[in-house]
């Protein structure tokens, strides 16, 4: 390895790599400086100090090594200075989707079924399927679904329009 001294810019060769980083004394004017890996310019291939901002041969500036930024991670919350013996407060914990989940597929399975016993109430047995109907779509409204909206006025058309035709049969009878 090749340093090259700071103060005076004596290029050194054949340094063992062991030195990197440690403090030595310069051969040429005996002041201490860290031993760095010299900067090679890439003009003229000339060793310079590391921290060199030009070059000593042909004064082509360098680059001033920007600091790599340090990719920042999901920004870690302030540790939040607990008192000895006080626990950090848990995380937040996200709703438990599963029973949410659950709860809203059987409202939904409420307001299709409400929806299909509807229908059928149309076709037959009215006075069972209508209010069954109406009965479901209810429950599905109850738990904020929508859908059990349709099946409840289906339900409430199938068992209104048959009781209408069942009286009107009664009085033409
Ligand atoms: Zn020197
Ligand atoms: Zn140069």
């Amino acid at each position: 390895m090749k340093i090259v001294c700071p103060h005076c810019r004596q290029e050194t060769p054949n340094v063992p790599e062991e030195y990197l980083n440690m403090e030595i004394e310069c051969p040429a004017c005996h002041k201490a400086f860290v031993c760095e890996k010299p900067k090679f310019c890439s003009e003229c291939g000339a060793a310079n100090p590391a921290k060199a901002s030009s070059c000593v041969q042909c004064g082509n500036a360098f680059t001033v090594p920007q600091p790599t930024p340090i990719p920042q991670p999901t920004p870690i919350p302030p540790p939040i200075p607990s008192a000895p013996g006080f626990a950090n407060p848990p995380a937040p914990l996200p709703p438990p989707p599963a029973a949410a989940q659950q709860s809203d597929s059987l409202g939904i399975l409420l307001g299709k079924l409400s929806l299909v016993i509807g229908i059928i109430s149309f076709v037959c047995l009215p006075w069972i399927y209508g209010p069954a109907a109406v009965i479901l779509g209810l429950i599905a409204l109850h738990r904020k679904n929508e859908s059990g909206i349709t099946g409840l006025i289906l339900g409430i058309i199938g068992t209104v329009l048959s009781t209408i035709l069942v009286i009107i049969g009664i009085c033409r009878g």
